[in-house]
């Protein structure tokens, strides 16, 4: 039997890498800033230099195989990422084949919202649910869908870009060049500027007093300390975030939505009026279906990729 599987979480920012076992518990993990800029070629070799970190003094017969969870869009039916916005060069690159190329292992690659969704769903808050939607808000917003108990992949495996869900018609700009998405408004990213904005134009608020940064942690910090400004914005953050899982109520009907990335920090927070916009805006049936925070914080992805790569391996034993 496997004992372990590497997991890769290549992210705009950071390239993270961990030696998983099958429940999904971590034993060793190491990262690096990723070469955005580089190319692919360049950041292959990273993820095959961490790999190779990760994995040093265990037999190839113990490692069932590396996943890796990577910004989308991806067609990871082919192993395609097709243009990663935040990653120079991925455009329509075979990610998966040129990796392959260079290690002994076999590769799975997911969208990294789908594979944080089977991180929670496997080893985290989703454990024994067979319906849950996981919403990950960070820089911007995304997600995966379990459904009757199977990952939904869709077309292309591209199922679950939940943060592109327009909101607004003709409403605000989204990092995606359209209008009116919901990572337009509930992101991590509109979030910190509302704040800056706001923070400018009111009195008495420790936003940015002394010119301090303004970001999503200082006004969940602040609010904590009941400034005014700061409650103002949360509650705004936390009525644009139900609205949102409103409509993944109504379209997934699941038990459970989880909610993660860096303004999951700030759940506690936001539960009530996450809560409240949703007891407004959802039909009476799919109201008392329970937000819920992500249990393993910012390993989901990790962990998701990880158990891709075992699934894989099981699957092809059987063969
Ligand atoms: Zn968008």
């Amino acid at each position: 039997m496997d004992r372990f599987a590497i997991a890769i979480d290549l992210g705009g920012t950071q390239l993270r890498a961990a030696l998983v076992d099958p429940s999904g518990k971590i034993h060793r993990r190491t990262s690096v800033a990723t070469a955005a800029r580089a190319g692919p070629d360049a950041v292959i070799e990273q993820i095959t230099e961490a790999a190779k970190l990760i994995s040093e003094g265990l037999t190839r017969a113990q490692i069932a195989g590396l996943g890796v969870s990577s910004p989308g869009p991806l067609d990871t039916v082919r192993g395609l990422a097709l243009s990663i916005p935040t990653l120079s060069g991925f455009d329509t690159f075979p990610l998966r084949d040129a990796l392959s190329a260079r290690v002994e292992y076999p590769v799975t690659l997911e969208n990294d919202g789908i594979a944080a969704a089977l991180g929670e769903w496997r080893a985290g808050a989703g454990r024994g649910h067979d319906n849950l939607v996981y919403v990950t808000v960070s820089t911007g917003i995304g997600g995966g869908v379990v459904a009757d108990g199977r990952l939904l992949r869709g077309r292309r495996g591209m199922a679950g870009h939940v943060g592109h869900m327009a909101i607004q018609r003709g409403g605000a700009l989204c990092a995606c060049g359209r209008n009116g998405c919901w990572e337009a408004y509930a992101s991590g990213t509109a979030f910190a500027r509302r704040a800056v904005e706001r923070a400018a134009e009111a009195a008495g608020s420790a936003l940015g007093a002394g010119g301090s940064r303004i970001d999503g942690h200082a006004v969940f910090a602040a609010a904590e300390l009941a400034d005014p400004l700061a409650m103002e914005l949360v509650a705004e953050e936390a009525d644009f975030l139900g609205a949102g899982i409103t409509s993944l109520l109504h379209l997934y009907s699941p038990d459970l939505v989880i909610l993660g990335g860096g303004m999951a920090n700030g759940f506690d927070l936001m539960r009530d009026g996450i809560a409240a916009r949703i007891e407004a805006d959802a039909m009476p049936a799919f109201r008392d279906v329970k937000v819920t925070r992500a249990e393993l914080g910012d390993n989901s992805g990790l962990v998701g990729a990880a158990m891709l790569a075992f699934s894989e391996s099981e699957t092809r034993q059987r063969l």
